[in-house]
């Protein structure tokens, strides 16, 4: 086991604390201090587990490949299968629908589309509520639980609502969701409905509802598991574990996320830097970030920063000049200001990644041609392919390199996109002055229903010309 000399504590909760990730500050407090940001310097927190392990490596990556073929429930769980890695005790009151455990699939037609001979896509929308919010969720709503939270809360009208209250559910806590009147989309919605979230329309908009959620979580029987949750952070860094046992512990040279809040990429790189530090891999997979065009505040400050003057992470910019209006219709990655980009950037220059933007109309590109692989995700998800075309295009990535890149989430997540890229008739509201026109985004590789008659020779025939 992990630590188990006399001097070392065994406990993994003892070993962890919640630490400010500025340099400058550095503060660290106990993990069950329900704090959001460091009460000092207001700074973004981490959590450091405090890791250190005396086994060989071979050791550990066989206990996991045992619990693999386990019955026991938390190793059916592809994120606490690795629990020696996390900031949870042996004996937690773990919260779990199996989560993780998702596919990694070779996408032939993909990688020719971005001049790769190969490509391999993780498929987190195979989660339980079709997002990898999931491996996240799981592990802050068992957060809530230990600290005996009765309601756990968000402001989302996406992904993390959907995640959040299907655990909570689980959990047999209640959730509450709190959005903008007037601005919610029921399709969006309909999950979080079914795991029966409280949805709480607020008078008022995003950022009322964000004040909200802050001042909520002053009340002790409320748990705060929005974005910036060091404890979700955890729970989505074990994909980078689950990634290396799929690629036999061979280190890709690349990979590649879409980036939205940033919480992904963090944790991703939390995960690869952790095997790191521990000896379980002997270098670090490039790590690429793309944001879509209309909401990419940090390949903005990424095109001009000085790599010489980071330090390979060790020295980041104190600011982030964010996007007042973003505008996508990859919803998912619609931020203008990621709560965790201070940690992504140095995850991505202490790997010697990039972090670009695509265009709407690349990303809805990409997306067809990971449909062609067999392969359905929403449009955030299509970012990574859109940007490894990119990539290789520039010359950062070569084409005999190793790559896996990450989906989100799952193709049903947004019907309507899917149906009118197919159809020729999606477009992108102007976020320009009332009555300017909206952005029309091709169907380059469209697939629409087509008027047959009822008949076989004509089906043949349809058949035989789209052959
Ligand atoms: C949340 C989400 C993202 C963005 O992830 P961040 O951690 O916010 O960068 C991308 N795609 C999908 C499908 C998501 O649900
Ligand atoms: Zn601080």
């Amino acid at each position: 086991m992990f630590g188990k000399t006399a001097k070392e504590a065994t406990r993994n909760t003892e070993r962890a604390v919640q630490r400010c990730i500025d340099p400058s500050c550095g503060s660290s407090y106990g993990l069950r201090e329900r704090i959001y940001v460091c009460p000092r310097c207001s700074g973004t927190l981490e959590i450091d587990c405090g890791l250190a392990t005396r086994e060989d490596a071979a050791a550990v990556r066989r206990r996991w490949a045992e619990r693999a073929a386990s019955r026991d429930p938390r190793d059916q769980s592809g994120v606490w299968r690795y629990r020696e890695m996390l900031p949870f005790d042996e004996d937690a009151p773990f919260v779990t629908l199996f989560e993780g455990n998702t596919p990694i699939y070779e996408a032939p037609r993909s990688a020719r589309y971005c001049g790769l001979n190969n490509l391999r896509l993780k498929h987190q929308g195979c989660n339980p509520t079709g997002s990898f919010k999931d491996t996240g969720m799981t592990a802050a709503i068992t957060q809530a639980v230990v600290v005996g939270a009765r309601t756990a809360v968000c402001a989302s009208t996406g992904n993390t609502a959907a995640s959040l209250a299907a655990y909570a559910g689980r959990a047999g806590l209640q959730s509450a969701i709190l959005l903008p009147r007037g601005q919610i989309s029921a399709a969006k919605l309909a999950q979080s409905l079914d795991y029966g979230a409280l949805v709480c329309e607020i008078d008022g908009n995003f950022d009322d509802c964000m004040r909200l959620i802050q001042e909520l979580g002053d009340d002790p029987s409320i748990y705060v598991a929005n974005s910036i949750n060091p404890f979700r952070i955890e729970g989505q860094k074990t994909v980078a574990f689950e990634m290396m046992e799929q690629c036999a512990w061979q280190v890709p040279d690349h990979v590649v996320v879409p980036g939205g809040n940033m919480g992904n990429s963090t944790a991703l790189g939390k995960g690869f830097q952790e095997l790191l530090d521990l000896g379980l891999i002997q270098r670090l997979p490039r790590l690429s970030v793309i944001q879509a065009e209309g909401a990419a505040p940090l390949a903005h400050l990424f095109a001009n920063l000085d790599p010489s003057k980071s330090a390979g992470g060790e020295r980041l910019p104190e600011t982030m000049a964010p996007v007042e209006n973003p505008r996508t219709l990859a919803t998912a990655i619609k931020i203008g200001a990621p709560v965790s980009w201070k940690k992504a950037l140095r995850a991505v220059l202490r790997s010697g990644g990039k972090i670009i933007s695509v265009s709407e109309q690349e990303i809805a590109d990409a997306k067809a041609m990971i449909g062609r692989d067999g392969i359905g995700c929403e449009p955030a998800s299509a970012t990574t392919v859109a940007g490894m075309k990119k990539l290789v295009a520039a010359g950062h990535i070569r084409p005999g390199d190793s790559v896996v890149g990450v989906l989100t989430g799952h193709v049903l997540k947004d019907p309507d996109y899917v149906s009118h890229y197919h159809r020729g008739t999606l477009s992108l509201e102007s976020g320009a002055k009332e009555g300017s026109a909206p952005q029309r985004i091709a169907g380059a590789f469209q697939n629409a229903p087509e008027r047959v008659a009822a008949n076989k020779a004509a089906i043949l025939a349809t058949l035989e010309r789209r052959r």
